[in-house]
């Protein structure tokens, strides 16, 4: 709660303007009804046009003084919660973009993009409520009960008897409809998650005409969450009515009996007026309470899944500055008896892993499907940590870089590429000063040239949200051709010419072989044709080596090298 308080701070003084004009409505609402009740003891004497104009102005000038404070409170407390919601989605924002992918894998990206907007906007509701209410319901409940009990004593007794009915009311609404608040933000959770994978594997449900049993789970998320604000939306109508209910029934009996104790003298009429009235605020800012009190659990949810991410300290993070070193940049990358446990996992995806890669040299991964050829790659750039031994780059242990600088040295390409909604030279470029004609080059070697070429606007092309309007290949060329700007001297290829015909990826190869020459290659693949003449190949099997050097050496020393190689190539190429 304090870490969240803390962005209310510089707007003290803003809270503290709020909360006293409040004040000042709530004591005009207060007083109001006194002078009514004096008007109407003493009479107006006739014709006495003075004494009406005074008295009226006096209290128009109150009325009007409570309502322009409740106007610029209610303004104000908008503004205050507006960019206290705006300062928070920022910091929480820009926590999660320091989130390693282990912190992604733990929350899941919906729950994620929830927190960001759903949740904060609950807390911003429940803070603009409070700022307007803190002062105003209290004090016009006390403020109420004394003014009423001054007004008349003789009523009092109907008064704590309405009172507790309209407590008790609340309390009924109160325990049926916070647990239901409760469970609110998990269910807009589900919603988002599978609206998410719906709207983003549209392709594939309409491929597979699979609508139906998408538009089911669908239903159920959705249905479930209209329930429940079914259920709260059932119970405010049935409980709305009764609270008025209340409040008339009152009124009638105050009338009636007060009438009496007019008729007899005990009362008079202006205080029996007043009494009414402070009866009718007194119950007026209980339903006020209430409804704070009713979203304070949503809120208090929120509060708690906000911190949740503020209080996540990401795994991987910048060592101490001190501890920070920046080795030369040669391009060695060497993993030491690496074993790599995903979070929850009970089998490693990678056991005891030992290769040295150096400038100059490719080094291939082979490997079915699932045998961590993906993993292995990932951990170099340090997208997760690894859990025994360690990853050195440049004979430095990654952990001891700078995360910044570490991927500056890297050129990734992923399996899963990624474009983002711009154009093809801001997908390129990247955020990174790069020079026209290394934009050029870039594209050239990785065979987008020839695609952009086509292209009426060239670099400017636009590309799509997530690159849905290039084909596979072309996204591949293109991550290819960002992961080439600044010419690194690591590169990683995760099957990144899978989306490739033959005769582009021939092209390409040789194209880049120049290019990367002088670089450590890493370069994950199914195709043996790919990398018959790598300087070492690593064969991977459930997460083992079980094969290193060149293919020939394979060839005739790992089954499993060979059994793949044979699957691939013809007799004449095996011999
Ligand atoms: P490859 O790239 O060789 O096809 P991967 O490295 O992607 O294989 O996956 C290796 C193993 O790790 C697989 O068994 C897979 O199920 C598991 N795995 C991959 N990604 C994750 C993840 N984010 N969380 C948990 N397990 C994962
Ligand atoms: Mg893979």
């Amino acid at each position: 709660m304090g870490k969240i308080l803390a962005f209310l701070k510089k707007d003290l003084w803003k809270i503290i303007i709020i909360l006293s004009l409040t004040f000042i409505q709530a004591m005009a609402n207060l007083f109001l009804p006194s002078f009514m009740s004096d008007i109407v003891n003493l009479g107006i004497p006739n014709g006495d046009t003075a004494y009406i104009l005074e008295i009226g102005g006096f209290m128009l000038v109150i009325a009007f003084g409570g309502i322009i404070c409740q106007i610029f409170a209610r303004f104000m407390s908008s503004k205050v919660s507006a960019g206290f919601s705006m300062d928070l989605r920022n910091t929480v924002f820009t926590k999660v973009e320091s989130f390693s992918l282990t912190e992604f894998d733990k929350f899941s990206t919906a729950s994620l993009i929830t927190r960001c907007t759903n949740d904060i906007t609950q807390i911003q509701h429940f803070l603009d409520m409070t700022l307007r209410m803190a002062i105003t319901a209290p004090m016009m409940a006390i403020g109420g009960i004394i003014m009423a009990i001054r007004y008349g004593q003789s009523l009092s007794l109907i008064l704590i008897v309405s009172c507790t009915a309209i407590i008790a009311v609340m309390a009924v609404n109160f325990s049926i409809t916070v647990p239901k608040f409760k469970m609110m933000q998990t269910n807009v959770d589900k919603l988002n998650l599978i609206t998410r994978e719906n709207l983003s594997g549209i392709r594939v449900i309409r491929a597979f005409n699979a609508q139906a049993t998408q538009d089911k789970k669908f239903d159920k998320a959705n249905q479930d969450l209209t329930r429940l604000h079914l259920i709260i939306g059932r119970i405010m109508a049935a409980l709305q009515p009764l609270t008025m209910l209340i409040m008339n029934i009152t009124t009638v009996i105050v009338l009636w009996l007060g009438s009496r104790l007019v008729q007899s003298y005990t009362i008079q009429v202006g205080d029996l007026m007043a009494f009414i009235q402070y009866v009718m605020q007194i119950m007026f800012s209980f339903q006020m309470l209430s409804m704070t009190f009713m979203i304070i659990p949503r809120a208090m949810v929120s509060v708690k899944r906000i911190n949740e991410i503020l209080d996540t300290d990401p795994v991987i993070k910048d060592n101490n500055e001190e501890d920070i070193k920046t080795p030369d940049n040669t391009g060695k990358v060497e993993f030491r008896n690496v074993t790599f446990y995903y979070p929850n996992a009970i089998e490693p995806a990678l056991k005891n892993i030992s290769f040295v890669s150096k400038p100059g040299q490719v080094t291939a991964i082979i490997g079915s499907t699932g045998s961590g050829k993906s993993t292995l790659v990932n951990l170099i750039p340090r997208l997760y940590d690894v859990s025994e031994g360690e990853v050195l780059v440049d004979d430095v242990n990654i952990k001891n870089f700078s995360q910044h600088e570490l991927r500056n040295r890297i050129g990734y390409v992923p399996q899963k590429n990624m474009l983002f909604a711009g154009d093809i030279e801001s997908n390129i470029v990247f955020d990174r000063e790069v020079i026209e004609s290394e934009i050029t080059e870039s594209a050239e070697i990785s065979q987008a040239m020839e695609f952009i070429n086509e292209k009426e606007q060239g670099f400017q092309h636009p590309i799509a949200q997530a690159g849905s309007n290039v084909s596979g290949g072309q996204k591949q060329r293109l991550a290819i051709a960002r992961a080439l700007i600044n010419s690194p001297k690591i590169y990683i290829f995760d099957d990144s010419f899978s989306s490739l015909d033959f005769k582009t990826e021939s092209k390409l190869r040789n194209a880049l072989e120049p290019k990367v020459k002088n670089s450590t290659v890493i370069l994950v693949t199914q195709r043996v044709s790919t990398i018959m003449d790598a300087d070492q190949i690593i064969v991977l099997d459930s997460g083992n080596i079980v094969g290193v050097g060149t293919h020939k050496y394979l060839m005739k020393n790992s089954s499993v090298y060979y059994e793949i190689a044979s699957s691939q190539l013809t007799k004449e190429e095996l011999s």
